[in-house]
């Protein structure tokens, strides 16, 4: 039954460990924001990850980046509490398998859901079965006539001989974004030093979206004056007309993480808050890449939210009501007209209670709508806070879908 597949999306197991130091760790057992935590159900392999459903085949990453948030997931620990340097299969359950499960469940919307893939888990891009298994998710969705938006997020750089398959997912009507991750980080911070825009000039000419993801930057580790500026004016030079949008954006904190840095790799924790899933970017860091990316980047879009350059990409309000949750953030974002008309085009507080029953109607959840409030927190019976990350953030999607119950009624 839907209701009870949906429910299994409202269940968070936590373990506590004890690092070297004897300090003590709380991790979550499986995938934050996985849909189903029984590894029998191929729907173990697929995640909510804030804008989209991630996909992740595998455990393990050859990029080993200190940081990582999956060290913060218990069941991809495995020696000695460290995640996996080769990736594995997770389970045997095969890419038809796992999306024949996924366009069933009541979170998948057809030519709508934006589809990440191993986000959750490793490199995308990594050479050899994983980056081939990244290419047979995306046309498996071609295959089945599915339009849906993917979402690659990489380190590894593009893979070489892929230009033509590229080509192929955006022609078949799929809008494919690659954000790069570079903040130049120190190789004890992220070992492998690679060019991550290596291939890119393919991806365009494929019709990808390119955004250039600056983070994360760390006071402690790439946030100097002299690193940022050294980036900036080495992508202006080769990769000047690649860039579709920069997003640049600080560490997130979490126990996993903290525990991954501290206990795993002896490196000690940067000064950030210590709120979970909280990222932290100083203020006069944005300033100084906001004045660069006026000089450099002149016409390419700088965000403070990463959703923003997706939304930028569909040509939708934001992705996840970045203009009335996060206001600051939008107002100090560097966005084109044309897009702030259309996210200003749409306020939630539009879809009265009949509108958000409909959502929670669609998704499945046995919750009644009572209103959203001025600051556009949900209200409802049982309140949002008895649920997990996976279904409060599946709501907020489907409420951010820009008048999607209204367009419909309306014909
Ligand atoms: S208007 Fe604001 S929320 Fe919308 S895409 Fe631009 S920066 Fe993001």
């Amino acid at each position: 039954m839907k209701k009870d597949l949906v429910m299994q999306s409202n269940i968070e197991e936590f373990i506590e460990i004890e690092g070297k130091s004897g300090n003590k760790f709380t991790l979550r057992k499986n995938t934050y924001g996985v849909l189903v935590s029984d590894v029998n159900n191929p729907l173990s392999c697929v995640s909510v990850s804030n804008d989209s459903l991630s996909i992740d085949l595998w455990t393990g990453c050859p990029w080993q980046c200190r940081y990582c948030h999956v060290q913060g997931t218990y069941n991809d620990l495995r020696n000695e509490g460290r995640m996996l340097k080769i990736p594995q299969r997770r389970s045997n359950f095969s890419v038809k398998e796992i999306i024949d499960a996924l366009v069933e469940h009541p979170f998948f919307t057809s030519n709508e859901t934006i589809i990440s893939i191993g986000t959750a888990s490793t490199e995308p891009f990594s050479e050899g079965p994983v980056v081939e298994s990244t290419f047979e998710i995306m046309f498996e969705f071609i295959e089945r006539g599915l339009k849906n938006p993917f979402w690659i997020i990489t380190k590894g750089g593009i893979p070489k001989h892929k230009k033509q398959s590229m080509a192929k997912i955006v022609q078949a009507g799929n809008p494919l974004m690659i954000s790069i991750c570079w903040a130049n980080n120190p190789n004890t911070i992220e070992p492998v030093n690679n060019n991550r825009f290596r291939g890119v000039e393919e991806a365009k000419e494929a019709g990808a979206t390119i955004s250039w993801h600056l983070r994360p930057i760390v006071n402690e580790w790439s946030g100097s004056e002299r690193n940022i500026e050294m980036m900036m004016l080495w992508v202006n030079k080769n990769y000047h007309n690649m860039i579709d949008s920069i997003v640049p954006g600080g560490l997130r904190w979490t126990e996993g993480i903290e525990y991954g840095l501290t206990e795993l790799s002896g490196i000690e924790m940067p000064k950030i808050p210590k709120k979970d899933n909280v990222k932290y970017f100083s203020p006069s860091l944005w300033k100084k890449i906001s004045k660069l990316s006026k000089e450099l980047f002149p016409g390419v879009p700088l965000y403070q939210k990463s959703s923003c350059c997706m939304s930028k990409m569909l040509g939708t309000p934001s992705i996840n009501l970045v203009q009335h949750l996060c206001k600051d953030e939008c107002e100090e974002s560097i966005c084109p007209i044309e897009q702030r008309q259309i996210c200003a085009s749409y306020n939630p507080k539009k879809i009265v209670n009949e509108g958000l029953q409909k959502i929670f109607d669609k998704l499945n959840l046995d919750i009644k709508a009572i209103g959203i409030t001025d600051n556009y927190q949900i209200m409802s019976e049982p309140s949002m806070i008895n649920f997990t990350y996976a279904i409060n953030q599946t709501v907020k999607k489907e409420l951010a879908k820009g008048g999607y119950y209204e367009r419909k009624s309306s014909g």
